[in-house]
């Protein structure tokens, strides 16, 4: 029995991101995108590494606010 090898499926444009704008993951739009860079030009001082998981902490904890005061709004 032969299989064919599956072609890998398109490359999407839009790539599910951690998105400090929105405070979520989700597919990144050029909005998006502007905000991450923007927080990448703050911080490059740091590390290539270091200021990923620093980005992604930040996300986090924007997440974490949200939640908390959610409620509150509205
Ligand atoms: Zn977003």
């Amino acid at each position: 029995m032969t299989l064919h090898p599956q072609p890998a499926p398109p490359r999407s444009a839009v790539t599910p991101g951690a998105c400090l704008l929105h405070a979520d993951f989700h597919p990144m739009t050029s909005e998006c995108w502007g905000v991450t860079l923007d927080w990448y030009v703050a911080h490059d001082h740091l590390a290539d590494t270091q200021a990923r998981a620093q980005y992604q902490a930040a996300v986090e904890r924007q997440m974490l606010d949200r939640h908390v005061r959610a409620p509150d709004r509205g």
